[in-house]
This record gives structure tokens, sequence and C-alpha cells, in this order.
């Protein structure tokens, strides 16, 4: 029996205002798993007229001791559902339930994170002189609206609603429509860990129709979404053009530096976590595996052969390393990726091609690829593909791997890889990136800023600056001295 899910707005869970549903597939069977509402414009009104009147009502008035108890409350309460929610969100992402275990298993870690903030933020008074008192209120921005991908959908939902919450906002949600029902669920969630109705909405469609009316509605003050550079470039547009607030996560093309006097093996695991969990479909995968020149062999030969043995097969299984990619669209455009790099004359030393043995045949699945002999100018190397594809490039010393490294559009995510201390903090210094890892790769953590430079974003996730992003400052100056004053004083001479 295939369930229904509504929009989540004011509490309750409402069909779409046209009638319409769309289907959610699981991507390792192609079965039809949900129907979601498919959302509007109409729809999207409403759940933002919900969320300003909950704002009005009560949300904007609650201290931020109130905030952090429900968001106490709420990670509890997600801690004791870690296993449903991940294996629903293996069933809609194809990614292994070993994979979803483990990220789920951290989301409580935002809540209780930003719980600390709202009772701790402390608003500050500016020096402005001893005339004046000057105190700078922090106030929430009201409405704000969160679109997010599907590859890590209740992390990166929760990396923006956290903060949002904590500062004192409503919130409407545009899920995925790759990956929109454990939204609706964690909204479930909300409500019964006492949020009022009306603080957190969501709204399921597709991009052009719900998410553009979200974007494009005048009473909401800040999007903040994760996607695509092409859809951040024309959704910031349209925020823009009306001046509201944007966060922009967008996409990558990590660079992976190995250089020789790494621990080779930690490095050759390291870059395959990199490139290939899940399925390559993440906005920090190690894309560019950047190798110095005396060691390029013997690591590349082990990347292959590792690779080679990477286990594909049911998602739900937790024996299985590889899903399958979440859609007909990621798989397309990996394969037409691949042929790209093959007439671009790299060299495929691994994968290239759908498994054939049954039940994999049925699913979006895709060997995990490694192409070498890959130079700069190819589109290969310089484009973002988000499927399991990397490309393995030598370099000769420490300036030739930066420069490779830095000659991308993206700046999202780096490692190096090393036991030189020096060498380590030297080039991680020169990484034009958001983040840089130092023998490690994916780690993150509620604390530590995320965001991307150049085209992979603007703004960041994560620890003080996401909080503050989320809020506005009113400055309120006092005036303290005794003396009257009137700066026309003597002008009724003239008149
Ligand atoms: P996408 O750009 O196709 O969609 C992202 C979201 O935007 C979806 O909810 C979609 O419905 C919505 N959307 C699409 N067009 C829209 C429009 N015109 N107006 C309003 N909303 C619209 O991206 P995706 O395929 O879901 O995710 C993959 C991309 O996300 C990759 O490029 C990846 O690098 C990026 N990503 C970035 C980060 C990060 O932290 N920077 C993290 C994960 C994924």
């Amino acid at each position: 029996m295939v369930r229904t899910y509504g929009h989540l707005i004011d509490g309750e869970q409402i069909a779409a205002a046209s009638g319409k549903t769309f289907p959610v597939e699981n991507p390792a069977t192609l079965e039809v798993v949900a129907e979601a509402a498919d959302g509007d414009a109409n729809d999207v009104a409403r759940a933002v007229e919900a969320s300003q009147t909950a704002f009005d009502r009560y949300w904007r008035r609650t201290t931020g001791r109130e905030r952090a108890a429900l968001l106490t409350r709420f990670a509890e309460i997600i801690a004791s559902r870690v296993d449903q929610l991940a294996q629903h969100e293996t069933i809609i992402t194809g990614r292994p339930i070993r994979e979803m275990r483990a990220q789920v298993g951290r989301i409580p870690d935002w809540y209780a994170y930003y719980a600390g903030i709202a009772q701790t933020a402390q608003e500050v008074v500016a020096p402005f002189g001893p005339q004046y008192l000057n105190y700078v209120q922090r106030l929430p921005l009201g409405v704000v609206g969160l679109i997010t991908p599907w590859n890590h959908p209740l992390l990166i939902l929760t990396k923006k609603l956290a903060p949002a919450l904590a500062a004192g906002n409503t919130v409407v949600v545009k899920p995925s429509e790759f990956a929109p029902t454990t939204a609706v669920e964690l909204a479930q969630l909300a409500l019964e860990a006492g949020f009022p109705p009306g603080v957190l909405n969501v709204v399921t469609g597709y991009g052009p129709s719900a998410g553009h009316a979200l974007a494009a509605h005048p009473g909401v003050a800040k999007i903040d979404l994760t996607g695509g550079t092409p859809t951040g470039k024309a959704v910031a547009s349209v925020v823009g053009g009306r001046l509201g607030k944007v966060t922009m996560e967008l996409g990558g093309k990590a660079p992976v530096l190995i250089f020789a006097d790494a621990d080779l093996d930690q490095a050759v695991a390291g870059a395959l976590f990199a490139a290939f969990i899940a399925a390559g479909q993440t906005c920090v995968q190690g894309a560019r595996i950047l190798v110095e020149k005396t060691v390029y062999d013997q690591v590349t030969d082990a990347l292959v052969s590792r690779a080679n043995a990477i286990r594909l097969g049911d998602p739900l299984d937790p024996a299985t390393q590889m899903g399958p990619l979440v859609s007909q669209r990621q798989l397309a455009r990996t394969e037409q990726y691949v042929q790209i790099g093959l007439a671009e004359g790299a060299r495929l030393v691994a994968g290239g091609y759908r498994p054939k043995e049954p039940p994999l045949d049925r699913g979006y699945y895709y060997r995990p690829t490694i192409f070498t002999d890959v130079k700069p100018h190819m589109r290969i190397f310089r484009e973002e593909i988000f499927g399991p594809v990397t490309c393995v490039v030598p370099f000769a010393d420490e300036e030739e791997a930066i420069r490779l490294a830095n000659d991308c559009e993206y700046g999202l995510g780096a490692a190096v890889w090393t036991q030189d201390v020096k060498r380590a903090h030297r080039v991680a210094q020169r990484l034009e990136a958001g983040v840089v890892w130092v023998n490690d790769h994916h780690r993150i953590d509620p604390s530590s800023p995320w965001g991307g430079w150049k085209a992979s974003g603007i703004g960041r996730e994560n620890g003080w600056d996401a909080y503050w992003d989320y809020t506005q400052t009113r400055s309120v100056i006092v005036n303290l001295d005794p003396t009257p004053f009137d700066w026309y004083a003597g002008s009724e001479r003239y008149s």
C-alpha cells in the first residue's frame, strides 16, 4: 500500500490545493513507494501565511530558553527514531543503510548545539561614547524558506532548520522532489516535541513551481538553499530582485591532494571514501585526486583494485557499500560524462558501466569509475558530475598541486594527505576552499562553519555564523546627556 503524504501546514497534513500528487520512487527497485502532494504557489501562500501567523501570535515572543527546551526535546525524539528515519531515507535515496544510520545518528547533535546557542547568545553594547547607551538587539527575520536537495535530505534540512528555529524564525521547507517525505516526517516529530503549529511547515513539490513560489514570495525574509550552482544563481536572482536575504550552498569539485610522504594506505582509503560515499553524489566529493608523481602508479593501482572491490547491492542490506544513484536523471548525467571523458581522450581504468547482474540491473546502479590521463582543460576535470566518477592526476611538486587544486570555478571542500605537519598547514592555507581536511574527508560538526568560496556559494551553515545569519539587528541609541540640545536654536532671529 503506497502511502500518500500531504504538505504539513499549520500542524496538519493537507492535500495540495490542486489535488495533485507526484510519485516517490525507490531507486534500487524503481517501485513507487509514496505519493507526495504536488505543491504550487497556492500551497506556498498558505504555508507562508500560517508561518507568519505563528510568528506574530507567539513564536517571536518566545525566549531563547523556551526555544532551547523545545530544541532539546526535538533532539531526544529524533535520537529515539534514528532507525526508522534512516531506513526511510535509504528507501527514497538509495543510499546504503550503513551510511544513513551514521548520518541520521548525528542529526540530534545539531538541535542540541543550537539549543545551547539559543540560551547563551548575548547581545552587545556598542562603544558609541559616554553620552550614549547603544544596545544592539538581535531579532529573528520572520518567515524563512529552506530549499533542500536529495543527497542528504534530513541532514541538510537540519543544518538550516536548527539555527533558524533557535534564532526565533518560523519556517517553510521545500524539500527535493526526489526525497520529499522524510521532511514531512521530521515536521511531525517537531509537533510531537511541542513546537506550536505553524512554526515549521513543509510544502512538497517541484523546483520551478513550489520552489520558485517560495523564493518569489514577498513574505519570506530569507531563502537558504542547497543545490546545484545553476539553481543557486537562478534562485538568488529571484530573491535578490525583491531584496530578500540568501544563503546558498552550491556545487563542488573537491581536490584530494596526496603527497608521497602520506600514509598511503590511509590516503587511498580516504580518497575512496571521498569519491564514492553516497555513490559520489556529495557536494564535497573527491572528484579530482591529485597524486605526487613518485607514488602515482602505486596509488592509482591501489585505488583501481579497491574501487573494483566495492560491493554494490540492496541499500537496506548492512553489508552493501554502494547503492544506486538517486534517479534516472543522475544516472543519465553520469553516463554522459563518462562518454565525454572518453571522447576527450581520458583513460577509463575502473568501472564505466552499469552492473548487469540481477537484481542490480533494475535500479540506477553504476560501478565506481576512475579516469587517468586527465588534463586540466577536460570537462571531466572541471565540471561537477555528481556521480561515482573521479579523476586521478599526477603532480610534480607542491606548487603544481596547489595550482591544479585551485584551477576550478568551485571552492567548497578540499583534502590534503601528508605526514609533514608544516606542509599540511602550508598547503591548507593556500587552498581556495571553505573547508579543508588534513588526512581526512567529509567530517562535519554543528560547530564547524561550512560553505563555499567562488561558485560554491554565499554564506555559511553551522556554528555562530549560521545563527547570526538568521537574525537582524536593531541598534537602540539612548541619549544620556542631561544638556538640552537644539540644533536650530537662534534661527528665530531670521524669521
Ligand atoms: P537542484 O539544484 O536540482 O535542486 C535543489 C533544490 O532546489 C530542490 O529542492 C529543487 O526542487 C529546488 N529548485 C530547483 N529549481 C528551482 C527553482 N527554479 N526555484 C526554486 N527552487 C528550485 O540540486 P539537487 O540535484 O537536489 O542536489 C545536487 C546539487 O546540490 C549538487 O550540485 C550539489 O553539489 C549541491 N549540494 C551542495 C551542498 C553544499 O553544502 N554546498 C550539499 C549538498 C548538495
